[in-house]
């Protein structure tokens, strides 16, 4: 890296609406207020997850104000991939509200598939214009040909998302997180540090994805929360602004 790598923004956060986890929105930018971050992104799962909720909790996040503690708080949601066509469970009406949207693969929601189903599956993603950021795309149970839709995200301008959540819960994912992040480097795609905390104290910790970004020589300026002005540059091109 050609500079000191420390994340500006955590863009993937979960709130006691998603019931597995355990901090209000209000703890989590106060959090991250404390360890200097100038933004999050609340993004709870969406409404097929095996979980009470509703969708209110989305259409009425415009209650919500930008600025939560001193943090920018943008309103945002994990939707899930639901079938190897890219099929998401989530409505454009929902998405639209959005300001940024994380599509993720998830165990208990889709049936895992080939290589080639999953390859599909995250083409269609790539080209789904409601999504902005790739989710911990490292899971083997949903391994893809990372060769052929890697740089098709670049393409498409998606952001993939190295997710630290995956070194606490998904460890046999590492090895794939590496690949997946050393064809991002190769193709010149940009990248997105997140926590995926599910608990106020993990939002901004970012250890381990740093330490394997360091090891495989990550460009920095590839990676858009690593500073406010790479984090602005990508902000402008969803006409969002810090
Ligand atoms: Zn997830
Ligand atoms: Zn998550």
């Amino acid at each position: 890296m050609t500079d000191i790598l420390r994340p500006v923004a955590d863009l993937h956060t979960h709130t006691i609406y998603s019931t597995h986890a355990y901090s209000t929105v209000t703890e989590n930018a106060a959090a991250a207020a404390r360890k200097g971050l100038l933004a999050i992104a609340m993004t709870d799962h969406s409404l097929s997850t095996p979980e009470p909720g509703h969708h209110w909790h989305f259409t009425n996040m415009r209650v919500l104000p930008p600025y939560i503690e001193g943090v920018r708080v943008f309103r945002g949601i994990e939707v899930n991939v639901l079938q190897h066509d890219g099929t998401l469970d989530t409505s454009a009406e929902i998405l639209e509200k959005m300001e940024l949207v994380i599509a993720s693969m998830h165990n208990t929601i889709m049936t895992p598939g080939t290589i080639e189903e999953i390859t599909t599956a995250w083409l269609a993603i790539a080209a789904n214009p409601h999504v902005d950021i790739i989710g911990h795309c490292g899971t083997p149970t949903f391994a893809f040909n990372y060769e052929r839709v890697i740089p098709e995200f670049g393409r498409q301008g998606k952001l993939v998302e190295i997710n630290e959540g995956t070194f606490r819960v998904r460890s046999d994912s590492f090895e794939n997180c590496r690949r997946v992040a050393l064809l991002c480097k190769q193709h010149g795609v940009h990248i997105v540090v997140n926590s995926d905390s599910h608990y106020h104290d993990h939002i901004g910790q970012y250890d381990k994805s740093i330490a394997m970004l360091r090891e495989i020589e990550f460009p920095v300026e590839l990676i858009v929360n690593s500073s406010r002005q790479r984090l602005e540059e990508y902000l402008n091109t969803k006409h969002l602004t810090l």
